[in-house]
């Protein structure tokens, strides 16, 4: 499980648990967004099918019939980032394949907002300082907009999932604890206080403390009573006779309640306890958890001897997940997809099935980094058109195959992803020059796709849902990365010039039209710099020719756009059209 907010990008809760440091098509022929029918021998081979094995042979003793229990969880402390994504989304893929395999399956996703807040995350007011030691639940929305402080982030996080085809059964500990749905658990829990005190301090490092052993079982509780006066948890349970527990807070409020069942509480078992408890009252098959929970001091290692003498159940089996981290801080996308790599931010630019593409492509253990770079996004799209055009190729790779499958389709249906797999290098940049006009970036592409072209609507409609993802690119690239075309020929430009390269314009000014198509125009503004320098126009490339040519592409976006650089300049002329293109390039100046 997972701890959402800045400080635990990657472990699965905060609460309770250390703070770890910050853990979190080229142009194609169209085909059809229909995923391939499925292989079934090929899934072996995607991690998920493993796992899933794993999960097969443990529950071979039990029923037949019986639902398996799926877990993942998250403490919505802050911001919900990619890194606790994978949190999800390794449950989720064990759950797909354990459904590929016939089960019936239930992925139980718990939102631990009945823990403490225990830090305030970047950008939350730093007045909910206030709160610290309060149930995350409730808490205010710091934004006022949604019912808690949990909430808030719950929100902007499951919006997401939905885009992404992962559809889970999701429990609010700040409802279940609260309605005394473990209240025999925890009696149980407290009956066995000094044997959990035993296990837990075998497997901790033997630190300094002000107390001899003996006094510190005989004071420990393993339950945490927010307080009823100022609702914070720096309490100290000070007698429990079987039922019922009193406490006292540090604010100095004296208290009991009840843990008959049934009957309302307001505190919870401490995490190391709570999460082995849970595994025991769900029947948890399998929960994946970051790398500092399977340390052999850590609540995943714990939990499995707690789970069997304490709650007489078993440990799930699990996977190790590593860090997902967003690339350097440099060349981000501007302001708006803020700093925060939420997922909801990375789905503004990519393809949903693109998303899952990859979670689905790295071994959990792996860690890997999202490049929401305005660079990396276009070098992502690039290979995730590559890896579509092998996996779909006759004889493709069988795990390729199977994970095109599992990025377009989950069981709650097909995910997003282009039917027209145009580069999106060509789309943003026509996004680019005709400020997000769909028509005219329809008719752009249109042009750079010749006969194979569909009628503009249609297109349009393939397009989708990379061509939204391309208009909110270019409106996210900040203002020196986007290019602004001339509106006349500028002379001052021209004659800045030498001899040679105006002799290229021209050149190219006349015979563009002849050329006029992506591969011609192409093939033309390359050849030119071979004929400036005496060579023939296929002479192959040398060094030299590459510094002409990189010369002379400067000058054409000198000329058309007031920038030494820009879309790919077939690109460029394609959106403007002839009559434009020749009359920037000097027209008959030149
Ligand atoms: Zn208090």
């Amino acid at each position: 499980m997972t701890a959402a907010a800045a400080a635990v990008p990657n472990g699965r809760r905060s609460a309770g648990r250390p703070p770890a440091e910050a853990r979190l098509r080229g142009i194609s022929t169209p085909s059809p967004n229909s995923p391939p029918a499925d292989p079934p021998a090929a899934r072996a081979a995607v991690w998920s099918d493993r796992l899933a094995e794993e999960v097969q042979a443990r529950i071979a003793q039990g029923p037949a019939d019986r639902q398996i229990v799926c877990a993942s969880g998250i403490s919505p402390s802050g911001p919900i980032h990619m890194g606790n994504l994978r949190e999800v989304f390794t449950t989720h893929l064990v759950a797909e394949a354990l459904r590929a395999r016939g089960h019936d399956v239930v992925h139980l996703h718990s939102w631990d907002d009945f823990d403490r807040l225990r830090k305030v995350p970047a950008g939350v007011d730093a007045s909910f300082e206030r709160h610290i030691g309060s149930p995350l639940a409730s808490i205010p929305d710091p934004w006022g907009a949604a019912g808690s402080y949990a909430e808030h982030w719950i929100g902007e996080f499951t919006d997401a999932l939905a885009e992404l085809g992962i559809a889970m059964r999701e429990v609010r500990q700040s409802e279940r604890y609260p309605a005394g749905a473990y209240n025999a658990e925890i009696r149980r829990a407290m009956d066995l206080r000094e044997a959990i005190f035993d296990t837990l301090a075998a497997q901790q490092t033997s630190g300094r403390h002000d107390k001899p052993l003996e006094q510190r079982r005989r004071e420990y509780f393993p339950y945490k009573r927010y307080c009823s006066d100022c609702g914070r948890d720096e309490t100290q349970v000070t007698a429990y006779d079987g039922e019922s527990v009193s406490y006292r807070c540090r604010c100095g409020h004296e208290g009991s309640e009840s843990l008959a069942d049934g009957r309302p509480i307001r505190g919870k078992l401490v995490w190391k306890v709570d999460w082995p408890m849970r595994w025991a009252h769900e029947g948890v098959c399998f929960e994946p958890a970051g790398e500092d929970h399977h340390a052999p001091t850590g609540s995943f290692t714990v939990g499995r001897t707690l789970v069997r003498d304490v709650f007489g159940g078993q440990a799930p089996s699990s996977a190790v997940y590593s860090f997902v981290t967003l690339a350097g801080a440099g060349g981000k996308l501007s302001g708006s997809t803020g700093s925060a790599a939420v997922p909801s931010a990375a789905l503004r630019v990519l393809e949903p099935a693109i998303v899952r593409w990859l979670y689905i492509r790295r071994l959990p253990s792996q860690s890997f980094q999202i490049d929401l770079s305005a660079r990396g996004v276009q070098k992502l799209y690039d290979e995730w058109d590559r890896f579509v055009a092998a996996a779909q190729a006759p004889g493709a790779d069988a795990t390729d195959a199977a994970m095109y499958h599992l990025a377009v389709r989950s069981s709650s249906g097909a995910v997003a992803s282009s039917a027209r797999r145009v580069p999106f290098r060509l789309l943003s940049s026509a996004a680019d020059l005709t400020q997000g006009s769909r028509a005219q970036i329809g008719r752009i592409v249109a042009q750079h796709l010749d006969d194979d072209a569909p009628a503009v609507d249609e297109l349009l409609e393939q397009l989708e849902p990379r061509l939204r993802c391309a208009i909110a690119y270019v409106e996210l690239l900040p203002d020196d990365a986007r290019t602004t075309l001339r509106e006349r020929f500028d002379a001052p430009t021209w004659e800045g010039l030498d001899d040679a390269t105006r002799g290229g314009v021209a050149t190219l000014a006349r015979e563009l039209s002849q050329a006029w198509s992506l591969d011609g125009l192409t093939t033309l503004v390359y050849a030119i710099p071979k004929l400036m320098l005496g060579l023939p126009r296929d002479a192959p490339p040398s060094p030299e020719l590459k510094i002409a040519q990189r010369a002379f592409f400067k000058a054409l976006y000198e000329l058309m756009a007031a920038s030494d650089t820009g879309p790919r300049l077939p690109t460029l002329m394609l959106s403007i059209g002839p009559e434009r293109t020749r009359e920037l390039l000097g027209g008959d100046a030149a």
